[in-house]
């Protein structure tokens, strides 16, 4: 008898716990600079790095979490799923503090997360295991997530941050926050999404809203950065509007843990 073959390119639930299984999931790494205070002929001080989901499929090479993070997230497969960031990232933490690298990471976590209530206990536990201390991560959550149920996102957020994660709301400008609420929540940080970035150089009302935005961040007391900053002109741009850090294809698209490495030696001596 001729057993039913699954076809190689499907992506499904199944798929994705077998590739897990396999290690065929790997982070990726993009540089986050700082803005402010630049000397003549200095590049941009690196803070931190962004770590960004890929994996390696079989047939497909490498897909995008834009790809699988949907099927991933209808299968309620997303514990499982940042448990892994959050190993791989602090497993890549360990090795390059043992290397002297001291660098902040972001991670970044999904609406169903913060339903877990061990989710806090949990992540220190990991943290301790790779004697990461939390205020080296910063943990990213997407405005819409955190406006779905804000009640049950302040829970979580509130505890990670009294122990010490620091919090990152992002794309935002994309969902709706009440401004009540997002003054209630402990973020440390704004991300303004990258579609307002995107249109700076040719849409003065897409300049008018980056730059509202960065006055609400900056007036709320958090960092404020610029996500996709694609060429020399936004750059510029947000730099003049004051914005603190950015993030973006023309400073480094996300980089492997090895070119990571060699970014941050080369760009922070
Ligand atoms: P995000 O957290 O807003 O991450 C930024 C995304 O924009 C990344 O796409 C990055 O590669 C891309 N990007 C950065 N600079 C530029 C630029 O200049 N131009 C353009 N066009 N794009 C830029 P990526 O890696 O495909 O991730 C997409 C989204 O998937 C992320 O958006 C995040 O929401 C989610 N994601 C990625 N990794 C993870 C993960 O480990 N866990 C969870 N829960 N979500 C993840
Ligand atoms: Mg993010
Ligand atoms: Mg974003
Ligand atoms: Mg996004």
């Amino acid at each position: 008898m001729i057993g039913l073959r699954r076809n190689p390119d499907i992506i499904d639930e199944t798929s994705i716990r077998d590739a897990i299984k396999a290690n065929a999931f790997h982070l990726v790494y993009q540089p986050k600079i700082d803005l402010r205070k630049v000397e003549a002929n200095t590049a941009h001080r690196t803070v931190g790095f962004e770590a960004l989901l890929r994996w390696t499929h079989a047939t497909r090479g490498v897909i995008s979490p834009t790809d699988f993070l949907p099927i991933m997230e209808a299968a309620g497969m997303m514990d499982d799923v940042t448990d892994l960031v959050f190993s791989l990232a602090l497993q890549q933490q360990r090795i390059w503090r043992g290397r002297g690298i001291r660098i902040s990471v972001a991670i970044n976590i999904s609406a169903q997360n913060v339903h877990a209530t061990d989710f806090t206990d949990h992540l220190l536990a990991r943290c301790r295991e790779c004697e990461v201390p939390p205020e080296c991560l910063i943990v990213e959550l997407t405005e819409t997530a955190a406006m779905m149920d804000a009640a049950v996102a302040m829970n979580i957020l509130t505890r990670l941050r009294l122990k010490g994660f620091r919090l990152s709301i992002d794309d935002f400008g994309t969902g709706y926050s009440s401004l009540v609420q997002l003054h209630l929540l402990p973020f440390s940080e704004l991300k303004i999404d990258r579609a307002f970035i995107r249109d700076c150089g040719s849409s003065r009302q897409s300049e008018i809203i980056v730059k509202t935005m960065i006055d609400l961040g900056k007036n709320l007391g958090l960092a404020v950065v610029a996500e996709g900053i694609e060429d020399a002109l936004a750059l510029q741009i947000v730099c003049d509007l004051g914005c603190d850090y950015g993030q973006g294809f023309y400073i480094s698209r996300p980089l492997s843990a090895e070119a990571a490495e060699q970014w941050i030696r080369k760009t922070q001596n």
